[in-house]
């Protein structure tokens, strides 16, 4: 992929600071970290997101990011570690190469988890019911 700057982050086009890599990953600093030690891990082959990932990449892509999140705990002292993954631009994907983020989490670090609500009567079940026919 031309334009993408995560390929050219792989390709080392560009400069990135890199923690590990093997054959299909690669894992790197976020150069704007949520917390400092924020990982990045992006498959060597280029997809858009999780729904153009092939199980290949996927299982290494996971892997590595459970070696980062061993050496974020250990190596940064960490209390704790969220692994995410921003799908289409609607969910807050801005770099379109799939990539997990590995954020290092701290006792009183003041970051806030997304609130929660209330189904609505039914609509649960009528949520359920629309993921189960494709499922
Ligand atoms: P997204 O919102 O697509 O899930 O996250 C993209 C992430 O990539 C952001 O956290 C952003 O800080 C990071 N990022 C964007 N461009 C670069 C770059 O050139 N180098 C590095 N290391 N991180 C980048
Ligand atoms: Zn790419």
């Amino acid at each position: 992929m031309e334009n993408c700057i995560f390929c050219k982050i792989i390709k080392k086009e560009i400069p990135s600071i890199k923690v590990y890599e093997d054959k299909e990953t690669l894992a790197f600093l976020d150069i704007n970290p949520i917390n400092y030690g924020h990982i990045l891990v992006v498959p060597k082959i280029h997809s858009e997101n999780l729904l153009g990932m092939k199980e290949k990449d996927m299982n290494a892509v996971i892997k590595t990011a459970q070696k980062t999140a061993n050496a974020i705990m250990k190596g940064l002292k960490a209390d704790g570690f969220n692994i995410g993954m921003n799908n289409y631009h609607a969910a807050g994907q801005v770099v379109m190469h799939s990539h997990l983020h590995v954020i290092p989490r701290f006792k009183n670090d003041g970051l806030r988890h997304w609130p929660g609500k209330k189904y609505p009567e039914n609509s649960d079940k009528e949520t359920a019911e629309k993921l189960r026919k494709i499922l």
